[in-house]
């Protein structure tokens, strides 16, 4: 018997990839460079030179039977132990090979990290606005989202609300910074504050509350600021990674899970999910690409780029009128429509070719995406296409 529950899921796909789907076939019609595509979060600059010569150079010196083998099912050690070494010296945790799993993308650590501290019928807590796909990524393991509603001053943690959802079926907390899709960054003050209530919420339920923390825009930070690290924050974490962004590797799918060293059974964590693996189909990480970001772990693209279009965004969209929260991450700005139905506003930003996401799916209808991972350029175009649809319509 087909699964009803899969069928069901084909009638509620992703906004983001239809608007992308529709901007590629708009793209067709007037040509790609006059369509002003803001909704996927692909990277728009290349992966550095050192990954491309780092592949060449597996392909060319290591034996084929190495590179085209099964890779061990956490991970190659070495690579592990230069994830281990880099987050060690970044961060100040004593992680080791042991605490580091290799995955497919964040996603694949998510889906890890939800399973290794949930069983079916669990709560995990996320906070609006967030990923859409935490839907799935959770819910498909039989534990429950539930999405603390945003606090729309300035995007960090609504605790007034979390408090009130916290109860003891909650068995992870799931926080994403920098944040899509706001650009937000959680500050220390905000980390300190969560860790402090996970600790008490543990004690008053006798059981641990695991933060998993997704993580792939670390890097991707502006104004010259510092990543504030979550684990640091909170023992019982769980950093998912991904090279898909700051390295702008997305199709290579590869990223990892860190546990923290301080966590409870935090020594075999990263070993049971090779259990995890065996149920769900991931088992082995790819091998070639993570043999080759551990040659250029300290890399990222030239990802000031994103820096500069947040500028030019942020300028844009104040100036008209819009309100929003300056990003300090990402390449992602969210904004409020300017009227209260951000999908009918999307869609009539369409007539303009500025393909927008409508965030309600993140959490927070009424507002918009937009993912400036394009060309400067056409970013310098698009501003007085916005304006002219603004002028028109509003
Ligand atoms: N988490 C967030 C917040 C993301 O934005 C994405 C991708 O866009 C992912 C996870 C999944 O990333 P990956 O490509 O590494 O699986």
């Amino acid at each position: 018997m087909v699964n009803e529950k899969y069928k069901k899921m084909l009638s509620n796909k992703s906004v983001i990839r239809q608007l992308a789907e529709y901007a590629t076939a708009r793209g067709k019609e007037i040509g790609y460079e006059n369509v002003f595509d803001f909704s996927l979060g692909n990277p728009s600059v290349p992966c550095t030179k050192g990954y491309t010569e780092a592949v060449i150079r597996l392909h060319e010196t290591k034996d084929p039977m190495e590179i085209h083998g099964y890779s061990p099912s956490p991970g190659n050690p070495y690579v592990r132990e230069t994830v281990a070494k880099s987050l060690g010296q970044r961060f100040g945790l004593p992680y080791e090979t042991k605490h580091i799993f290799m995955t497919s993308g964040a996603a694949g650590a998510i889906a890890h990290a939800v399973r290794l501290v949930t069983v079916p019928g669990d709560e995990v807590i996320t906070f609006a606005p967030f990923f859409p796909e935490y839907g799935p990524y959770v819910n498909d393991t039989g534990a429950v989202l539930k999405v603390v509603p945003p606090r729309y001053e300035d995007f960090q943690i609504n605790f007034e609300d979390f408090l009130e959802m916290l109860n003891p079926k909650v068995m992870a907390v799931l926080i994403n910074t920098p944040n899509n899709p706001s650009g937000v960054v959680y500050t220390k003050e905000t980390l300190a504050r969560l860790g402090d209530i996970l600790r008490e919420k543990e004690k008053e339920y006798g059981h641990e509350i695991f933060l998993i923390s997704d993580e792939p825009y670390r890097e991707i930070i502006f104004d010259g600021k510092k990543y504030e690290y979550p684990s640091k924050y909170f023992e019982n974490s769980i950093s998912c990674y991904s090279f898909s962004k700051s390295l702008s590797l997305p199709g290579e799918r590869i990223g990892y899970l860190a546990v923290n060293p301080a966590a409870k059974d935090g020594d075999i964590l990263a070993d049971m999910c090779t259990q995890i693996s065996r149920g769900i189909g991931h088992n082995c990480p790819a091998s070639t690409p993570q043999l080759a970001v551990a040659e250029v772990i300290e890399e990222t693209s030239d990802i000031s780029v994103y820096e500069t279009n947040r500028n030019l965004l942020y300028d844009a969209f104040t100036r008209l009128g819009f309100t929003t929260v300056k990003p300090a991450g990402t390449f992602y700005i969210l904004v409020k429509a300017l009227e209260d139905d951000a999908i009918a506003f999307c869609q009539k930003a369409k007539d303009y070719d500025l393909i927008f996401v409508p965030a309600d799916n993140f959490g927070a209808p009424g507002y918009f995406r937009v993912a400036y991972c394009i060309d400067t350029e056409k970013v310098k175009r698009a501003i007085p296409v916005l304006e002219k649809f603004v002028k028109e319509y509003y």
